[in-house]
């Protein structure tokens, strides 16, 4: 199996931040995955395209980057089925499927990534998540050696979380993943910058709009890197809302199943004063404030910096903790938020 040593990330993850790697290998197979599930010792960490992932030390834990592709299609008489390998591009899949006339994760256009890391998080955009549309997911975990299939629920996704962020996390790979998608569409149009489109709108058109929404709002990693939404949207107990609509009567907000209220963090970030704010080679984005964004700094430590004076200042005027969405990795493997920002 290939394998590089001391090597440096900065290519590796969008936020172009300098990290030296111990051990970066790139298993092709599952057989490949075997005979590294016999050699690891832990930390390690697993790398897709490293588009949400931030390397917060100038160390890396060992690093696997899988390379795993291959996409097959299959159909009855309702639905498609993709089964997509997790080392191929999710963008490329979504412009497949679609020009392909096979419709449904147009909405989910553009969200960098790979297959693979699709599932982590259960990526959403303009009202869809992968969780619409997942059917089953195939999981090599280290400590048996073996490939497993997880259905979609008991992958338990919600928003913008799953199994593998929770008790799977950071114990085996995804190898594949099954989409299901219904020969039956309808466009979802319920988001604001679509609610425009007629409902006789094709799928490609959908995929077009939602292309050149994203690229309107969001900078382009090459250019300015940076890992897309760095907070998650916070979710607010009614209470909480109704106290916070009070005092600030344009809050926009979002009714959820269960009674609770979705928060905008960009909005909030934005009214703390903070849209364009620049620190330390790093900054929050200038038209979507929910993006950090690194101008030229090496180290992962200045955007946590900077994400921890956003989190202050958004908890001050709001009384709103927010979160992150993306994936702290330290020297010693994976962490979390409050162990970085408690122990340094
Ligand atoms: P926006 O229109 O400025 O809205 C701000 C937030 O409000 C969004 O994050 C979205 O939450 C929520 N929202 C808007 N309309 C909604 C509706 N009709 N029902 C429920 N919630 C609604 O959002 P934006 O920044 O341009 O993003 C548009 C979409 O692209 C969002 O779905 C966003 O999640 C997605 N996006 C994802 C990333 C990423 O890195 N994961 C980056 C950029 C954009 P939700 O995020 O929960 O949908």
């Amino acid at each position: 199996m290939k394998s590089v040593s001391n090597y440096s990330v900065r290519t590796l993850n969008t936020f172009s931040v300098e990290a030296n790697c111990p051990e970066i290998y790139y298993p092709a197979s599952v057989d490949e995955l075997k005979v590294l599930s016999q050699q690891l010792s832990k930390p390690f960490y697993v790398l897709g395209e490293g588009s949400n992932t931030l390397f917060v030390d100038s160390q890396t834990p060992v690093l696997i980057k899988p390379n795993l592709t291959g996409i097959e299609i299959s159909e009855d008489d309702e639905h498609y089925y993709v089964s997509a390998a997790a080392s191929e591009n999710w963008h490329q899949l979504v412009c497949h499927c679609v020009d392909n006339g096979i419709n449904g994760l147009e909405n989910l256009a553009l969200i960098p990534g790979s297959v693979g890391a699709a599932p982590v998080q259960n990526i959403g955009a303009y009202g869809t998540e992968l969780s619409d549309y997942c059917c089953s997911v195939n999981w090599f975990e280290f400590s048996s050696g073996t490939l497993q299939s997880l259905s979609a629920s008991q992958c338990q996704f919600s928003y913008r979380n799953s199994i593998f962020k929770q008790a799977l996390k950071n114990s085996g790979i995804i190898t594949k993943v099954t989409l299901c998608l219904p020969k039956k569409w309808q466009p979802n149009l319920s988001y604001h910058g679509l609610n425009q489109l007629s409902t006789d709108v094709t799928a490609k058109h959908v995929m077009k709009e939602v292309m050149k929404l994203r690229r309107s709002k969001l900078p382009d990693p090459d250019q300015i890197p940076n890992a897309g939404s760095f907070f998650k949207n916070p979710i607010v107990s009614q209470a909480q809302f109704e106290k916070l609509k009070e005092d600030f009567n344009d809050i926009p907000y979002y009714l959820q199943n269960d009674r609770k209220v979705k928060l905008a963090a960009g909005w909030l970030i934005e009214q703390a004063g903070l849209k364009g704010y620049r620190t330390q080679g790093v900054g929050v984005h200038d038209k979507q404030a929910l993006v950090l964004v690194n101008y030229n700094s090496k180290h992962g430590r200045d955007i946590i910096n900077l994400a921890k004076y956003i989190q202050a200042c958004v908890y001050e005027k709001f009384g709103v903790s927010l979160q992150p969405e993306v994936r702290m990795v330290t020297q010693l493997g994976e962490s979390t938020w409050d162990a970085i920002v408690n122990h340094g």
